[in-house]
């Protein structure tokens, strides 16, 4: 057990119900592709100063069998549990997080950098949200019988088993909960494999489930590289579904992995959506919806990276856009004041600084940002400054490829050339969401239906129903989360034909 942030985290696998250190061989024997570690865990650092906060079991073969097979062995108990009682269930673990909410944000905002007001206040609240909203939903799905030549129709939602789930780093519990609550309210049983940057919440939320009294084996957590963990998990004979969310290059792995054997997936990967403002839009608003592209310090999938202005706003959109960008303080993300946190890793500011400076190398500017924050950097953090890039071409990297950080490049399309926005805007390989600022209700209707997106927000941002479909296009994803989407994924639909005269015998 590790103290972080003043809580304590038990940092061993939950497994059947039990507490599970790594043996130190496990890992390293799981993957071909595993480099060889001296023992079975590894470091959890913070990206606030950089300082190591727990060593974390190291998951591999053996803890990934052993997970599959205690979520196999607890699915018929689960799946036969009436509905009622599972969302009584459901409903009891979304109690025990409201009643720890400040101890869960702390650690979150420990663990991966993101700003503790909106773990308290946002973040883990939806967590809580996301528990109950499928708890209710699993007790409303009901499809209405239907005749077929006095036959009657009657579909059901069986649950397909277990299922693997595994989530970013990014927004840690909260994208675990959009997968564990369908999971198990259509009552699979699952595996959890938290990203290894950041494993700290979802074993606090195994002690709140099982205070809860969901039983052993129900959820299971295991932790570790993807490299490891995550391909055994994936690769385990016994399970019936797999959630991803994540990079487009690791959604390739899994899916060929789980094509062997026929596994569904559910993919929610990058994006690179756009921002369009036109000339009828409120500048005001149009400029806030910019800097909000800079929340979780641009760590955000949905992030609308690409601006695309009318050519005749353009200059008065960028300095109100540069005025707010000037008012953002950036800093530690646990103090109320700060607006832009660290991004995640060392590794990934290393990336993320890749990609501006190939771009600045290619003719783009900085009108603001550009680098590093070299002051925090100084103290051990890695944050990185909002940056906006003008002088960028259609076709280079920055432009195609998710940076996942605060960076947004900024491009016009002629006057009143509808046309010429959205083929910029539908020109990457993504197609997760797309953002327009407008004043005219028929143009965003007419450029909405064009653009190639999963969700298209209108002079609105990051506006989420949990009963409505949310998922990408192209490379962004395969399927949709939320309402009875989750259900139909998490589920085999049967549908059970009864003859009109079935019950009299024959003859
Ligand atoms: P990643 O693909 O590197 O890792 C995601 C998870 O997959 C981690 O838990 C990791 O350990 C695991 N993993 C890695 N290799 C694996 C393998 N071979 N087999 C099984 N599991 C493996 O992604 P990341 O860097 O952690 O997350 C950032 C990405 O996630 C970005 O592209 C972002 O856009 C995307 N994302 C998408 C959404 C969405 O809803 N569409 C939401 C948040 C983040």
């Amino acid at each position: 057990t590790a103290t972080v942030a003043g809580v304590p985290v038990d940092t061993r696998h939950w497994i059947g119900g039990e507490r599970i250190a790594s043996a130190a061989t496990s890992a390293t024997a799981s993957a071909s592709t595993a480099t060889s570690a001296a023992t079975a865990t590894f470091t959890d650092h913070s990206p606030i100063d950089g300082t190591p906060l727990a060593e974390i079991a190291r998951g591999g073969a053996d803890e990934a069998r052993a997970a599959v097979g205690a979520a196999r062995d607890a699915f018929p108990g689960w799946a036969a549990t009436p509905p009622g009682e599972r969302a009584r269930l459901l409903h009891a673990v979304a109690d025990g997080v409201e009643a720890r909410i400040e101890d869960l944000a702390v650690v979150e905002t420990a663990d991966n950098g993101a700003l503790l007001r909106s773990h308290r206040r946002g973040v883990m609240p939806r967590v809580v949200h996301n528990l109950r909203h499928f708890a209710d939903r699993l007790l409303a799905l009901a499809h209405d019988d239907f005749e077929t030549r006095g036959h009657t129709n009657h579909v059901s939602w069986d649950p397909a088993g277990p299922a693997v789930l595994i989530t970013p780093w990014n927004a840690p519990l909260m994208l675990a909960s959009w997968k564990i609550a369908p999971a198990l309210a259509a009552g699979n049983t699952v595996v959890l494999k938290p990203a290894e940057w950041t494993p700290l919440t979802a074993s606090l939320f195994a002690d709140i489930a099982h205070e809860a009294g969901l039983p052993a084996g129900v959820l299971n957590v295991v932790q570790g590289y993807g490299a490891e963990v995550g391909e055994a998990l994936v690769a385990d004979p016994d399970v019936r579904r797999i959630s991803f969310t994540g990079s487009v290059p690791t959604a390739r792995r899994i899916a060929a992995t789980a094509g062997a054997h026929l596994v569904p997936c559910s993919f929610e990967l990058g994006g690179k959506s756009p921002l369009l403002v036109f000339a009828d839009a409120d500048p005001q608003l149009a400029a806030d919806l910019a800097v909000e592209q800079f929340d979780n310090a641009g760590q955000v999938c949905l992030a609308a990276t690409r601006i695309l202005v009318e050519e005749s706003v353009r200059d008065v959109f960028l300095g109100h856009v540069l005025d707010r960008v000037a008012k953002l303080t950036q800093g530690d993300p646990r103090d109320e004041a700060t607006d832009v946190g660290p991004n995640i890793h060392p590794r990934h500011v290393e990336r993320v600084d890749g990609f501006v400076r190939r771009a600045l190398d290619a003719g783009a500017k900085a009108v603001t940002g550009g680098g590093r924050n070299t002051e925090l950097t100084e103290r051990g953090g890695n944050y990185y400054l909002p940056t906006l890039l003008t002088d960028v071409a259609q076709d280079s990297e920055i432009v195609q490829e998710e940076v996942f950080g605060p960076v947004l490049t900024l491009q016009t399309f002629p006057d009143g050339d509808e046309d010429e926005a959205v083929r910029l805007a539908n020109d990457t390989r993504f197609g997760l969401a797309a953002t327009l600022a407008t004043g005219d209700r028929e143009r965003a209707a007419r450029v909405g239906a064009r653009l190639v997106a999963g969700t298209v927000w209108v002079n609105c941002f990051f506006v989420r129903d949990l009963s409505a479909p949310f998922g990408g296009s192209r490379a962004s994803g395969i399927g949709r989360e939320g309402g009875d989407w989750s259900f139909d994924f998490y589920c085999d639909l049967k549908n059970t034909v009864t003859a009109p005269k079935g019950w009299a015998p024959h003859g």
